[in-house]
């Protein structure tokens, strides 16, 4: 068979099935399989497919109708323009999540050598982007998992930042002592926030394949803030700063708790659909 017809097979199959985003998903379930550029399968439509390998592609659309989103499937997931590895223990990144990415390149500079602390890294998307975006800056990449640690650390191999990438299996900032006066430039995370009454109708694709411990922030969706706001606030030394990302409808307690704990210059920033998205800060 041929790729282009390849193609709209899976992407007829999933329309038929309901499948959300019918077309980018097949694109990218269908290329990556073959190798090959998502453009390739306009451009070089006509390129031969073993049966075999139609008959993997076809299984692997079938988990697709099955609920299992295609960067489960491949095990990968583009973040900020680079391939991501994932594992059962991390939350696949989202491009929400590239809008806290954004905040802070904006308000750092290439040329300086910061130190960056990642609070719940999961793949590494965040640390891993920001060592690889500041090639002089480093990061300790904290998380609770260490099989999330490892992912992130293949990831951090990947991309080349390794050495500057240092994994610490943590509860938040527990293990650390505040007493050294070596804290960081930055604090970054996305921790979870998804109320936990929520989580139960949160789509199949995200509820039965994100890691729980991912996307669970308590009663009120807010036990995260509690806990690492004021941790952080004990670690940054003055002008250093914080970039959180929050749910869309958490800015204002969040706000109020950063202020608590003696954060200033507060900005929320919105995500792509214009929904609040990361609280930025700096200690005064
Ligand atoms: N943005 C994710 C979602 O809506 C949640 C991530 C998180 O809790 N940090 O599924």
């Amino acid at each position: 068979m041929q790729a282009g017809a390849l193609y709209r097979l899976v992407r007829d199959r999933f329309r038929n099935a309901g499948v959300a985003d019918p077309e980018p998903d097949a694109k990218l379930l269908v290329s990556t399989l073959l190798g090959i550029g998502i453009s390739d399968l306009l451009l070089d439509a006509s390129r031969e497919v073993d049966a075999a390998r139609v008959r993997e592609i076809e299984e692997k659309a079938s988990l697709r109708i099955g609920g299992m989103p295609v960067g489960r499937i491949l095990g990968e997931r583009e973040f900020y323009g680079r391939r991501f590895l994932l594992n059962s223990a991390t939350l696949e990144p989202r491009p929400d999540t590239e809008t806290l990415i954004d905040a802070v390149l904006r308000a750092t500079s290439p040329d300086l050598p910061i130190t960056l602390w990642d609070i719940g890294t999961g793949s590494g998307a965040i640390a891993v982007t920001l060592l690889a975006e500041l090639p002089r800056s480093r990061a300790i990449a904290i998380d609770l998992s260490e099989t999330a640690l490892a992912c992130a650390m293949e990831n951090a191999r990947q991309h080349g930042v390794a050495d500057r990438f240092h994994p610490l299996c943590a509860d938040y900032l527990e293990a650390l002592d505040a007493g050294d006066g070596s804290g960081p430039d930055w604090i970054v995370s996305n921790p979870p926030y998804i109320r936990s009454s929520v989580l139960e109708r949160l789509s199949p694709e995200v509820i039965d394949h994100d890691p729980r411990l991912a996307l669970d922030g308590g009663e009120n969706g807010l036990d995260a803030y509690t806990a690492l706001i004021p941790q952080s606030a004990r670690f940054l030394r003055p002008d250093a700063r914080i970039a959180l990302e929050i749910g869309y409808d958490q800015a204002l307690t969040v706000e109020k708790q950063l202020r608590q704990h003696g954060l200033g210059e507060i900005e929320i920033i919105k995500d792509l659909a214009g929904k609040d998205r990361v609280a930025l800060a700096r200690k005064i």
